[in-house]
């Protein structure tokens, strides 16, 4: 655990999160600040600061989960059309420093984002 990382205390449950997947190695809770009708964030719970850091350092078991489980859901929720996205970086758009993938679906979504 990361000390100063939300997504490692809302993972260790020093802050509140709304947890819709939990399993040793991978949490989803959903956006606080949600962009569409669905929005989760998908969270590796060893704290890795991007995907580029994440790949580096875990299992390439562990990658595949990631993905697994951003898929999984969205077929256990009855998505069959979604945006995933991973923000890596400032100039990415990333704001919280913990590996997340983005899964939002409910609205048309738009290309190129902004
Ligand atoms: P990023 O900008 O890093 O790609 O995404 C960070 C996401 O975390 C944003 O969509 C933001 O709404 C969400 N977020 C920020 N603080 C919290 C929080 O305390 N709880 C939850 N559940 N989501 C948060
Ligand atoms: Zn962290």
């Amino acid at each position: 655990m990361e000390r100063n990382c939300l997504f490692c205390k809302i993972v260790a449950g020093e802050i509140p999160g709304s947890f819709v997947y939990r399993d040793d190695e991978i949490v989803a809770i959903e956006d606080v600040n949600p962009q569409a009708p669905t929005h989760l964030l998908i969270i590796p719970v060893e704290h890795a600061a991007n995907l580029s850091r994440f790949v580096e350092a875990a299992p390439p078991a562990l990658v595949a989960k990631l993905f697994g489980v951003v898929g999984r859901l969205g077929s256990e929720l009855g998505l069959e059309e979604y945006r995933a996205v991973v923000n890596t970086g400032p100039a990415g758009g990333q704001t919280v420093g913990h590996l997340h993938v983005h899964l939002l679906a409910g609205r048309q979504m738009h290309w190129p984002p902004g």
